[in-house]
């Protein structure tokens, strides 16, 4: 058991990180030009910020949260998703108070007791955002446009949103009602799961994996909540769609579609990707702000999966970036010159400057070999003779030129040929 790590946990191992990298980058920059700015909220919060913002009806508060009580005797959770943190943090700031749009993004962990599977893992990773105060389709637009040019810029093909409103509390009690109304004579059809949801959220059967209850609802003629939409919604919901259209913005209409978190009104969508599945989605959450204790306040925003984006990424032959080469390594060629190599280095990498050296007591050759192995541009020998006329040997490993360097010119030298551009790049 020491060493081996927790079920539904996996290592980062550096070849790998650097494709995780390049994504985070991509978020940042993605974010950055749609004006959002990072907030960064703690791990776990109390547990009763999910239990009333998620839902308590939802999957993930039922089934799957890692709860645990600390040495004070408080129910805390890891935190399995990021909106409610985020809100919390807003209403516990007072980022209201300032009157205008908050547009916020965050990336990092979330934790789910789920069944680990390919792309699905206990410990896994979002990046998403939340755009807080603005209530028009003209922010949900914005919003879903983002979470779509975020995969763009990961490189993803093949992205689809699929779109649907989920109503408001004027219509889903109407709706609610209706769906009662033609499920009841089939009740006993439906999974225990949608029989509990038939009483407290029956709008979350449209959800359910079972084909049965996918039958019983096509057969009943329940109602979806697209064709039971109140007017608000309906207008809310053709403004968003025109405004997709005008920006270009590809979706589809899924009036199936319901998001497992309860707090979600009006717009909801997915992004999906052929043979991986749901890669993000998001949604309008009009009352959460409330519920969690601030002022009535209109959100909107989406979360990403790091897991599943590489998921789709390495369907389409996605490798990563190589390892960044060394601009020097430098070699020592005899013990004397031990501690030139390690002012050198010093001197190379505070220049800004990748250098590295052996540590290993190799001989010369299989220094030169680690050299070409980590592809450095220069290598730089240092031995009896260059310690004596305080000089370096300078090589470059690409056309095999070599020349002695004084040593306080080194630095510049390599500097210069590196900016040359005409070595390996
Ligand atoms: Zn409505
Ligand atoms: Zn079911």
């Amino acid at each position: 058991m020491l060493t081996q790590r927790p079920r539904g946990t996996f290592d980062i191992l550096p070849e790998e990180v650097r494709k995780w990298q390049r994504l985070e980058q991509a978020t940042r920059l993605a974010f950055h030009h749609y004006h959002y700015q990072e907030v960064r909220t703690p791990v776990f919060e109390h547990t009763e910020l999910f239990s009333r913002g998620v839902g308590d009806t939802t999957d993930i508060v039922e089934k799957e949260m890692y709860t645990f009580v600390d040495r004070g005797d408080r129910s805390l959770t890891l935190r399995p998703e990021g909106t409610a943190g985020v809100v919390r943090a807003y209403v516990e700031n007072k980022l209201y108070g300032a009157g205008g749009l908050s547009k916020l993004y965050y990336m990092g962990p979330m934790f789910r007791y789920e069944k680990p599977q390919k792309g699905r893992n206990r410990q896994f990773h979002q990046y998403g955002c939340e755009a807080l105060g603005a209530e028009g389709p003209e922010i949900d637009a914005e919003v879903i446009s983002l979470n779509l040019d975020i995969l763009r810029q990961f490189g993803v093909e093949r992205a689809k949103v699929e779109l649907n409103s989920v109503g408001c509390p004027v219509c889903r009690p109407r709706h609610k009602e209706l769906m009662l109304e033609k499920l009841m004579p089939h009740r006993d059809q439906l999974c225990t799961d949608c029989q509990k949801r038939l009483e407290k959220n029956p709008l979350r059967i449209f959800d359910c994996k079972n084909e049965q209850c996918h039958a019983v609802l096509q057969e009943s003629g329940a109602p979806t909540i697209l064709q039971a939409l109140c007017d608000d919604c309906k207008t809310h919901f053709d403004g968003v769609q025109s405004y997709l259209d005008q920006m270009d913005v590809p979706y589809v209409i899924n009036e199936f579609l319901v998001r497992g978190l309860d707090y979600y009104t009006r717009t909801a969508w997915e992004v999906t990707v052929e043979g991986v599945g749901t890669v993000a989605g998001g949604g309008r959450y009009n009352g959460l702000v409330e519920q969690i204790g601030g002022p009535v306040t209109p959100g909107i925003g989406f979360a990403g999966s790091y897991e599943r984006a590489l998921v789709a990424l390495e369907q389409q032959g996605f490798q990563g970036d190589a390892p960044d080469a060394l601009d020097v390594f430098v070699a020592v060629a005899d013990k004397t010159a031990q501690p030139a190599a390690m002012a050198l280095l010093y001197a190379l990498r505070s220049a800004g400057l990748t250098a590295d050296r052996d540590y290993q007591g190799r001989s010369l050759k299989s220094q030169f070999k680690t050299a070409d192995r980590e592809a450095a541009k220069f290598v730089a020998v240092l031995g009896d003779a260059e310690v004596q006329n305080k000089t370096a040997t300078l090589k470059q490993l690409a056309t095999g030129e070599q020349q002695e360097v004084p040593f306080e010119q080194v630095v510049d030298f390599i500097r210069k040929n590196l900016s040359k551009g005409g070595l390996a790049q």
